[in-house]
């Protein structure tokens, strides 16, 4: 546990809180505080204003009754651990806490500073761990970019969001043209650092609440909501493809990089447009961009007398 440790008490019983404050006092080895409050509201207001370690919580309160107590508080909690402190009778609700989110629960009877203290840092630890879990499982280790199932999330909300506000949406799919020479030239190592850098300059024009996300390899989507004007997403596509116009420098080499970029708008109108089908829509404008600087490469190569366009 961390060196101090501030944990917030939640009990209308003051012999009870008393008791718990006691234990936690007499811990040896520990730094802790209790802030002691009796009323589920006081619990709901003090946790929005300091960052606890731990909630323990009694489920019966003057103003909340059962598995409700630990709902309410679960909703405010967010990333704070919840231990529910359970009399004779709560252990259903108890049991209907721990699925709505709660980390634990002791009887009051089987009170000890070593399960007490046992069970708040073990709370500590899950909570940590799960936090770390759901960092892993939603950004994309490389990047630090929001990751496919983010980015999936993510859109589901903005789509939600333009159907209700009719404010379009625009989807840019972009990739890092010849990447794979960068790779095999180059090797993975130098290939990774490029797409750091890509996503680093991707992140650097957006708003704030505009999405970056690294779709798989050096696939990248970057949607922006409430764009007022569908032709903003031309010169958003200029200024993707201007973030690239200074060639990327890894160690002493340097690439110089460029990305075709595809934009879809989406205007809230259409009950057929999910996810996958901007996306896809999203990926057809980008192979068409690549085609055209790919016809564009190879016009200018050619001699005029052979060329087809
Ligand atoms: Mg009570």
């Amino acid at each position: 546990m961390a060196t101090r440790t501030n944990i917030l008490l939640v009990e209308d019983d003051p012999g009870q809180a008393r008791f718990v404050e006691t234990l936690l006092d007499e811990a040896v080895g520990t730094d802790i505080t209790v802030t002691h409050v009796d009323s589920l509201s006081d619990g709901m207001q003090a946790v929005r204003f300091q960052p606890y370690d731990a909630i323990l919580l009694d489920l019966n309160l003057p103003d909340s009754y059962g598995l409700d107590t630990a709902e309410d508080m679960l909703k405010v909690a967010h990333n704070i651990p919840v231990i529910i402190l359970t009399g004779d009778g709560d252990n259903e609700a108890a049991v209907a806490a721990i699925r709505a989110g709660a980390q634990d629960f002791i009887n009051k009877n089987d009170l000890t500073a070593t399960l007490l203290l046992k069970a708040a840092r073990y709370a500590v630890e899950r909570k940590s761990l799960e936090a770390d879990l759901t960092r892993k499982a939603l950004y994309d280790d490389l990047t630090g970019l929001p990751n496919r199932r983010l980015l999936f999330d993510r859109m589901a909300h903005a789509i939600a969001r333009a159907k209700r506000s009719r404010q379009p949406m625009v989807i840019y799919m972009l990739d890092v043209n010849d990447f794979k020479a960068i790779n095999d030239k180059a090797g993975h190592r130098a290939g990774d650092a490029v797409l750091k850098e890509v996503a680093d300059r991707l992140k650097s024009v957006l708003r704030d609440g505009d999405t970056v996300a690294r779709l798989s390899g050096d696939e990248f989507v970057v949607v922006v909501e409430n764009q007022d004007s569908l032709s903003v997403s031309d010169a958003v596509k200029d200024k993707i493809s201007k973030l690239f116009s200074t060639p990327i420098e890894i160690d002493t080499q340097t690439f110089p990089v460029s990305v075709s970029v595809g934009a879809v708008t989406y205007d809230g109108h259409g009950v057929a447009d999910d996810v996958d089908n901007l996306l896809h829509r999203a990926d057809i404008a980008m192979y068409d961009a690549k085609k055209r600087l790919k016809s564009s490469r190879c016009s200018a190569k050619v001699p005029r007398l052979y060329s087809v366009n």
